[in-house]
């Protein structure tokens, strides 16, 4: 059974949401016969008005209070408390301007239609749906990362804007699901992990490395930082090689020694390789 779930911006703040946890939780007030694997749509009101997220059923939970986390999400304190409550997992983000309430109306969805109750969804509704958001994410596609526009900028700028793009893109997904921490440190929070290139993205020959998840590593701020700037790399080993530009002080406040360790497979050998030869900074006089 597939169910749009309307979400009121001004109350719950689901794209947060759903960038910093991996499954959620939705109150079922009004909605009764949902079932696990059932497939819910996410509505999200103004100023969107649309169809952002498809989520799956994955368990149907008995609660009094909602979970803690949720409550750090809720713009309001009220009204917080209900019965049962659906886990979701995010499936597919439709990029904006997601499926417009518009369009909607044009395939299915009546005038008078309120999202509020949860409601089923048409069949023709439905349909419409998932061909106009499969087109949504195509649209968005792997090219996303390669926008030309962005060699007008000059050099430090254009690498801010990439590091933005990377880490809004499918990418940055695609490496969660590889990584659910920083590769150093053990740091979880997803809305703090970064998706860093370990050959630059501004470097790399062809698309092929921009978009491969073995040129790929999830690493913290902190950590991320240090990466970035060639101050810390790796040998072909995975063992860590620190720069001499951090002091003893800088390695203990930066949370950084020799004896840390990250795991190379495949192509991550020869892109480290590179990082080591060209973007680390030894220190040392030559
Ligand atoms: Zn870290």
């Amino acid at each position: 059974m597939e169910w749009i779930f309307e979400c009121d911006l001004a109350e719950y703040d689901v794209h947060t949401v759903v960038k910093e946890n991996e499954t959620f939780e939705w109150d079922l007030k009004n909605v009764k016969n949902i079932n696990i694997d059932d497939t819910v749509y996410i509505y999200v009101t103004d100023p969107e008005k649309a169809i952002r997220y498809k989520c799956n059923v994955v368990d149907i939970l008995k609660v009094h209070e909602p979970p803690l986390y949720e409550a750090w999400y809720l713009k309001n304190n009220e009204d917080t408390v209900c019965e049962r409550y659906v886990e979701l997992e995010l499936i597919e983000e439709y990029p904006l301007p997601g499926i417009t309430l518009n369009e909607l109306r044009e395939h299915g969805i009546k005038q008078e239609y309120s999202f509020q109750s949860k409601r089923r969804v048409p069949l023709e509704t439905l349909e419409f749906i998932e061909k106009r958001g499969a087109e949504l994410i195509k649209s968005e596609g792997p090219d996303f990362l390669g926008a030309e526009d962005i060699n007008t900028f000059p050099g430090v700028e254009r690498e801010a804007i990439i590091k933005v793009r990377v880490n809004q893109s499918r990418y940055r997904k695609d490496l969660l699901k590889k990584y659910d921490r920083c590769a150093l440190c053990g740091v979880t929070n997803k809305g703090l992990l970064i998706a860093s290139h370990i050959k630059p993205w501004s470097e790399c020959d062809k698309d092929e490395e921009k978009t491969d998840i073995d040129n790929g590593l999830m690493l913290c701020p902190n950590h991320d930082s240090l990466f970035d700037k060639g101050l810390i790399s790796f040998d072909r080993n995975g063992n860590i090689v620190i720069s001499d530009l951090l002091s003893p002080e800088d390695r203990m406040f930066l949370n950084v020694n020799e004896n840390m360790h990250i795991e190379l497979t495949g192509r991550m050998v020869s892109y480290m390789a590179y990082h080591l030869k060209y973007i680390f900074k030894s220190g040392k006089l030559k």
